[in-house]
């Protein structure tokens, strides 16, 4: 008789929340991604090797610098436990330093190192400690902070404010009139979703991916247009709770998330640097290939949240 336990090792969350349980400083870091090296200082972003590295999954490891901080900025990882300890560390070390001017750094280090061992509570994230688990892998992308509430929402935003009065006038009487024969979606409210259009919630997003792109055309710039039909394929094929054939639809995927961020750097060029969303897009797949379907991880930390 043998018992076996099976526990599965994924920390869904919104983005900041999973930042957090990386140990990473989140998307404002000069390393902004939780799951990637990717980034580094403006300088080397403004380049078109740096530029491009945002597309991509993996880029090389900087240097190590002198100072936590400085490592910390070239890292892009700060561990909010680890954060308690190295501020009394720090504090502890100057403070020696100036009772006893003799001592050398080392000496210093090795006291601080005995005390620290000494002290009682976690000195890390205890996360690092389950047997299976790898924060930066297993905080999969979540569809409804990235997707309807990031991607979807950007390209929302642009698009009603590039409309003139009469623009969203014409957009209402058009989105009002769309078939939903064959979406999996609420009864639509086109009136209700423009009046409030700087406050939609996820539900609303989702109507919109799918619908927009019926009704855009002529009203934006062609390259506006393309994003918006861009964003509508890409979360068609995201939207889906089986998967048949995995490489064949990850490496359709894989061209539909490109032709995004080729869209998005169409329209506005600053989104790739400044949107750590968009910089995601690709880490869905090898997501997809470790827990399944995108919505899958949806529905668990909804699960998550609402116990
Ligand atoms: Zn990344």
């Amino acid at each position: 008789m043998c018992g076996v336990r099976l526990h599965i090792s994924v920390l869904p969350a919104d983005n900041p929340q999973q930042a957090e349980e990386a140990s990473h400083m989140g998307g404002n870091a000069n390393h902004p991604c939780r799951k990637c090296n990717v980034g580094g200082p403006s300088q080397h972003i403004q380049t078109d090797e740096g530029y491009h590295s945002l597309y991509l999954m993996k880029s090389a490891m900087k240097d190590v610098q002198k100072s936590v901080t400085e490592m910390q900025t070239a890292m892009g990882t700060k561990d909010k436990i680890t954060e308690y300890w190295i501020e009394i560390l720090l504090t502890k070390a100057k403070e020696e330093k100036k009772r006893d001017r003799t001592k050398s750094v080392q000496q210093i280090a090795v006291e601080l190192e005995k005390w620290l061992d000494e002290q009682p509570g976690e000195k890390m994230s205890p996360l690092l400690n389950i047997a299976g688990l790898d924060p930066t892998k297993d905080t999969p992308v979540e569809i409804l902070h990235t997707i309807l509430l990031g991607i979807v929402k950007y390209v929302w935003l642009m698009f009603h404010t590039s409309l003139t009065e009469a623009d969203c006038n014409l957009f209402v009487i058009h989105l009002q009139l769309t078939d939903l024969d064959g979406l999996n979606i609420l009864p639509l409210c086109a009136a209700y979703m423009m009046q409030y259009r700087s406050n939609l919630i996820g539900k609303h997003f989702k109507t919109l991916m799918q619908t927009m792109a019926f009704h855009a055309q002529d009203l934006v710039i062609p390259a506006l247009f393309s994003l918006i039909k861009a964003v509508g394929k890409l979360s068609a094929v995201l939207w889906v709770s089986e998967i048949h054939n995995m490489d064949e639809y990850l490496s359709d995927l894989e061209i539909l998330i490109a032709n995004t961020l080729d869209a998005f750097a169409e329209v506005d060029p600053l989104k790739i640097v400044d949107k750590i969303k968009l910089h995601l897009l690709p880490h869905v797949v090898p997501d997809i290939r470790r827990f399944g379907p995108a919505p899958s991880t949806y529905v668990l930390s909804s699960a998550i949240i609402k116990r």
